[in-house]
């Protein structure tokens, strides 16, 4: 979304998580490869170079509160295309609709879709290991069984990145949750379909169909 503006070209972007509660904190971040030092980590984040600033892990964005457009009381929710077409308005009780952050890079955007600039570094979409396990498990992510089945993840097989990015599928599998790692495997190959999130409601991911979770019953 932000290389489809010119003006941020040939700053590096970064990535850093929301520190409200401590199971958010350190969960959108950067991966570097350099010194733990002040300096070096400065002049890796202002040069930007891929040798050392190998790339960020980021949330999908449509899971944010207000990725598309609409009103939630009235169950509107729109593509900035949708909310073009009705001049912004909501079809149900004719006020302005709240307009999403797509809609504003769109009208921001001075580039042709698919054309990013020369330098761009790479970054990775994640998924937090709680919401992965509330999807395979078919219940709210708050939940004590999602807890109790995060934590012994995190006894067994070490750190949340470490799981969502590194471990072998069936390494995953050895834990005992059914289906846990062709979850983490699809969101590490981007195969998973999200309702985006508008007007103050969460976007909600979906990695398998109704039929696939079965299976874990
Ligand atoms: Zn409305």
């Amino acid at each position: 979304m932000n290389r489809k503006v010119s003006f941020l070209d040939g700053l590096t972007l970064v990535s850093n998580s929301d520190a409200h509660s401590p199971l958010k904190i350190g969960r959108e971040a950067n991966i570097l490869n350099t010194k733990l030092s002040y300096s070096s980590i400065k002049k890796t984040i202002k040069k930007g170079d891929p040798e050392s600033f190998i790339g960020t892990y980021e949330f999908y964005p449509e899971e944010g509160k207000y990725y598309i457009d609409g009103h939630r009381k009235c169950n509107i929710s729109f593509w900035p295309e949708q909310t073009r077409k009705h001049d912004g308005k909501c079809p149900v009780c004719g006020k302005p609709l709240t307009i999403g952050v797509l809609y504003r890079v769109e009208e921001l955007s001075d580039r042709p879709e698919g054309e990013k600039p020369e330098k761009v570094l790479p970054f990775f979409n994640i998924i937090p290991l709680t919401e992965i396990l509330s999807n395979v498990l078919g219940i709210g992510s708050g939940s004590k069984k999602v807890m109790r089945n995060y934590i012994t993840l995190i006894e067994k097989l070490g750190p949340e990145f470490k799981i969502l990015h590194d471990k072998e599928k069936e390494e995953i599998n050895s834990v005992g949750v059914p289906l846990l790692g062709e979850a983490i495997l699809r969101m590490r190959q981007n195969k998973i379909v999200i309702s985006p999130g508008y007007d103050g409601v969460f976007g909600k991911i979906k990695i398998f169909n109704h039929q696939e979770r079965k299976k874990t019953t």
